[in-house]
């Protein structure tokens, strides 16, 4: 007999363990006894959960499927950042870093196994995309740092949705998993503290601009006009900057935010003093704010990245123009978090 394939424990949400509990004859507390023993005390097998009755624990041992990926690959850069390849039940293998900031502990989640958008410089959009994960697959990659993390009483206290992959194409599964690192009755990550990244679908951003919610936005513009984005950013044919900067101007006025931008640094492509004309120009009147950020150099794609110099250069030159902006640092740049995909980011902005 066929047997379907169990959930993940890290798939339901707060409502959803009290709904499966009734389901069950149990009293809606026991479900938030559940999510509170997952996203308090990182616990990843009902055994460990010691006010639950044992039949009603195996019963969830018998109903869901209680393991995390398997971490078949991890690396440990010079300054801590970790990088780690997992394997999801299917098989299929995604990575997620977690980097270490003054201001805290960040994982940077992936959304997709592989990705369709196609950016040249990409190293992620090299394997197209095979699936969208599900939100408790990404959930999965922040718990599978953060049960070590506590045992130094750590707690990771950001997410990025900057991994493989483009949210916005998997838009419900991300929605799900940010509002559920969110729930303050689990992991509690403040919503400003959650960023999700995209690199312009302009129907989702008008989606995500009339949610009620306040997760951080980046957009991936690493060009100032359409001739030099098109040749870049494919999702740029589709949707051009007049049609971009339009979307976002409706999202700044529904969330009173600063727009954030982020912009690579590719050498003798969108460094020279033209486009640092054009960025200004393009921003001009706006409330944004721009992440100016060296580019991990991918294998045989063409692209390098700038030295540190010619960044400080455009970097004040940019300034200068008027654009509030930040040069990062890289992270984990000796493992191969700079791989392109799970570039690891910045804490200390660099200011010259
Ligand atoms: N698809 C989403 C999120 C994933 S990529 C997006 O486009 O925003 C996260 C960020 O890393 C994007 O800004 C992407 O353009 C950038 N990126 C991709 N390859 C890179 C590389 N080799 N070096 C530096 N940044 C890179």
């Amino acid at each position: 007999m066929l047997t379907a394939r169990k959930e993940l424990f890290t798939s339901l949400n707060f409502l959803e363990w009290q709904d499966y509990c009734v389901s069950q004859g149990a009293k809606p507390y026991r479900g938030s006894q559940i999510f509170s023993w997952i996203y308090r005390k990182y616990a990843v097998s009902p055994q460990e959960m010691s006010d639950i009755a044992k039949d009603f624990r195996e019963k969830l041992e018998a109903d869901f499927d209680w393991q995390l990926p398997e971490i078949v690959q991890r690396q440990v850069s010079r300054d801590g950042t970790i990088k780690q390849l997992l394997k999801l039940s299917d098989g299929t293998l995604v990575e997620c870093v977690l980097m270490h900031y003054d201001y805290g502990k960040s994982v940077c989640v992936s959304s997709q196994v592989g990705c369709n958008m196609g950016c040249s410089f990409c190293a992620s959009g090299q394997l197209k995309k095979q699936r969208d994960l599900k939100s408790g697959e990404m959930m999965a990659q922040v718990l599978s740092f953060q049960r070590d993390l506590a045992m130094e009483n750590q707690r990771i206290s950001h997410i990025v949705v900057m991994g493989i992959g483009e949210p916005f194409d998997n838009y419900d599964e991300v929605l799900d998993f940010v509002k559920n690192a969110n729930d303050d009755r689990g992991l509690g990550i403040g919503a400003r503290h959650i960023t999700i990244s995209t690199c312009g679908i302009v129907p989702m951003i008008r989606r995500f601009a009339n949610e009620p919610y306040q997760f951080n936005l980046a957009i991936s513009l690493h060009a100032p006009t359409d001739a030099l984005r098109d040749q870049i950013m494919p999702v740029n044919k589709a949707y051009p900057l007049s049609e971009l900067m339009g979307v976002l101007d409706e999202y700044a006025a529904l969330s009173n935010r600063r727009l954030t931008f982020e912009y690579i640094l590719l050498k003798g492509f969108n460094d020279s003093p033209d486009c640092v004309r054009a960025l200004a120009k393009l921003l001009r009147g706006r409330n944004a704010y721009v992440n100016l950020i060296p580019y991990n150099t991918v294998d045989n794609n063409g692209f390098q990245t700038v030295d540190y110099k010619s960044a400080l250069q455009f970097y004040d030159a940019v300034s200068k123009a008027g654009v509030k902006c930040t040069l990062r640092q890289k992270h984990g740049e000796d493992i191969d978090a700079a791989c392109g995909q799970l570039r690891a980011f910045v804490s200390g902005e660099m200011k010259a």
